[in-house]
């Protein structure tokens, strides 16, 4: 019987660099260690581009755009040096995770520029500059700006693509994050115009040569699959796209956790659990 390797192509987020996770990123690498991971990304979120951008957790911290930047500053060199420290029994990749808002792309090309990451995962936790997966009331209201849930889906999966196309990130992170507050997803999936934007959004990631990351933590949040849906992953394993599983650890406890469970959905799947590197 093989037994794929525990990896992580996304998380490891850690208590002095993100206002939302637990535990510090010695900790947190450590928990990826007695797991046995054979390798992991650390993918911390990117500073926010101004004021406007911070999330309520930062502001209440009185955390100014300023010392956000020099905080991402200090994580990338601490990262850097757990890399060297554990290099013999962990491979770690130092990398940040995207927002996309205005501003945002040329922003992450200029910290390309001044971090020089392993690699980045691209993701959209913004639609029309509104957060979507905060809480179902701001989920609601951007759907409600925008004409409805089906059009919030329509806009993320355009911003989407944009992004992809302007940043190329090796992953792509929780692809189908715009189901999060939407009971209906399933059926939303099926709309046409929907699917064709998925469709269009997943040759593009082909065309690239992206990874795409199975996101365990909708699991730990209710949900009964991770992202990516399954019908998105059987049209992402036509495509032959890699599909590699993302943890979104904010804590020590949820490293490792449901990643059996992923894993066992990739192979029953017939997904090549041999895991392609993100660098
Ligand atoms: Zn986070
Ligand atoms: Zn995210």
């Amino acid at each position: 019987m093989h037994h794929p390797a525990w990896v992580s192509v996304h998380g490891g987020h850690s208590r002095e660099f993100c206002a939302h996770a637990a535990d510090t990123l010695d900790q947190m690498i450590g928990a990826y260690i007695d797991q046995g991971y054979a390798w992991v990304g650390i993918t911390e979120h990117m500073p926010p581009v101004s004021d406007r951008f911070r999330y309520p957790d930062e502001v209440a911290l009185g955390l100014t755009v300023e010392a956000m930047h020099q905080r991402f500053a200090r994580y990338m060199a601490l990262c850097r040096q757990y890399q060297a420290r554990y290099a013999d029994r962990i491979t770690i990749f130092v990398g940040f995770e995207t927002e996309t808002y205005s501003g945002a792309i040329p922003f992450v090309k200029d910290l390309r520029k001044e971090f020089s990451p392993d690699y980045i995962v691209g993701s959209v936790h913004h639609v029309a500059n509104m957060p979507i997966d905060t809480c179902p009331a701001d989920y609601q209201a951007a759907a409600e700006s925008l004409g409805g849930v089906e059009a919030l889906y329509l806009h993320y999966f355009d911003e989407q693509l944009e992004m992809i196309d302007a940043l190329a990130p090796a992953v792509v992170g929780h692809f189908d994050l715009v189901r999060i507050f939407d009971t209906d997803y399933g059926k939303r999936f099926r709309s046409p115009a929907i699917q064709a934007r998925v469709r269009r959004n997943l040759e593009r990631i082909r065309d690239l040569g992206l990874i795409l990351d199975l996101n365990l933590a909708a699991l730990s949040k209710g949900a009964t699959e991770p992202y990516l849906t399954e019908p998105i992953l059987l049209q992402a394993r036509e495509l032959g796209i890699p599909v590699v599983p993302g943890d979104d650890a904010h804590s020590i406890h949820a490293v490792g956790r449901h990643m059996d469970d992923g894993i066992a959905r990739l192979m029953k799947l017939g997904f090549d659990t041999s895991w392609t590197r993100p660098a």
